[in-house]
């Protein structure tokens, strides 16, 4: 009696639900939706959005994995069907596409819809900031995500961590960086903060979607590049158009990814397949961490071994110089917008903090070993 009592009041319960997520639906999708939700074994077709080439490898290939670890887990009940760049929708139209429903889903990275929202970026890559571990810790641990779901809530849209590029390398030259001077007049592709740094350095930042790097650098439309780090630069072939391979990846010490779900979309759907599309994300998302490390160490070493690129640090001046600017982007940024003033606030906190326990943990073990 009393667990007939208690399916009939989560029976109710998930129908109201449902509703919710559905208004301005005909009448008819709500009977549906409300059927569903209650056990009648509604299915679900997704479009996901991405801002990468078909498969590239990483995070093209993490997209394809999250749908069909989704598809797979829910029985076929939410299926998720992944759109290359261009395929659907532009690369950088992709947080557009999301928060109007025209796909239920995305892929990519906050900074590449900086003019819609500026304050983004700081969920993409800062100059100068935390490396994948220290930003996974804020994230889920230091309040980051919340503030996160915060700044994307009046556009419509759900969001959650979908993983790390890895410490990204500072990228790959046609000119040598020896002086604060080679900077100016240096035309790189560089998105981002990363980009208004350069800027402010002497340079000109171009924007320009992964799959044009290649051409832009074999034209010599561009002088520079920067992308990710080993494993997916010597998938573009980089290595194949340019004489220097700088580093560390001042731009992007780590750079997040974000799944996008339309608010409504994700409000539809009854909670064992939330729970499922949430399982899945952390799935995806631990296994790409790991998958960086292991693939850019062994890039690297291909790299190193075929020995036909100059692999070198920007010299300190220049990083000095970098970093000085990069205090002046932020600043401004975070003056002129209020949301980003309290998103960097946490950032830089918990950066600082977590920096002072990795020092005396990994950074400290790591050195200790050599
Ligand atoms: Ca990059």
């Amino acid at each position: 009696m009393k667990r007939r009592e208690l399916l009939a009041g989560l029976g109710a319960g998930a129908g109201v639900a449902a509703l919710a997520g559905c208004a301005g639906e005909a009448p008819a999708d709500r009977a549906a939706a409300s059927g569903a939700a209650a056990g009648s074994g509604e299915t679900f077709n997704w479009k996901m959005v991405t801002t990468w080439p078909p498969n590239f490898p990483g995070t093209g290939t993490s997209a394809a994995e999250l749908a069909e670890t989704i598809t797979r887990a829910s029985g076929g009940r939410l299926t998720v069907r992944v759109f290359a760049a261009g395929e659907l929708v532009p690369p950088f139209e992709v947080f557009n596409t999301v928060s109007a429903g025209a796909a239920e889903m995305g892929h990519g990275v906050s900074y590449y819809w900086k003019a819609q929202v500026e304050a983004a970026q700081f969920f993409g890559a800062i100059p100068f900031g935390m490396t994948p571990t220290e930003s996974a810790a804020w994230l889920h641990f230091g309040g980051g995500l919340e503030l996160w779901r915060e700044l994307y809530e009046p556009f419509g849209v759900m969001v959650f961590t979908g993983g790390n590029t890895g410490t990204q390398m500072g990228g790959w030259f046609n000119r040598e960086i020896n002086s604060v001077d080679d900077l100016k007049g240096l035309k790189m592709r560089i998105p981002g903060l990363g980009g208004e740094v350069l800027q402010r350095a002497g340079g000109t930042p171009v924007m320009l979607p992964g799959g044009e790097i290649y051409t832009a650098m074999q034209t010599g439309s561009v002088d520079a590049t920067e992308w990710v780090g080993p494993y997916n630069d010597v998938g573009f072939g980089l290595h194949e158009v340019a004489d220097y391979y700088y580093y560390p990846g001042w731009q992007e010490p780590g750079a997040i990814l974000e799944v996008s779900i339309n608010q409504q979309a994700w409000e539809a759907l009854p909670d064992d397949l939330q729970e499922i599309v949430k399982s899945a994300i952390g799935y995806v998302e631990s296994r790409m961490g790991a998958e960086y490390n292991a693939r850019n160490a062994q890039f690297l070493r291909q790299l190193r071994d075929e020995g036909k690129i100059e692999i070198r640090p920007f010299p300190d001046a220049v990083l000095e110089e970098l970093r000085a600017r990069s205090e002046e982007v932020i600043a401004e940024l975070t003056a002129r917008d209020e949301a980003a003033a309290r998103i960097y606030a946490s950032y830089t906190a918990f950066q600082q903090q977590v920096g002072e326990w990795l020092d005396i943990g990994e950074r400290a073990a790591t050195a200790a070993r050599r």
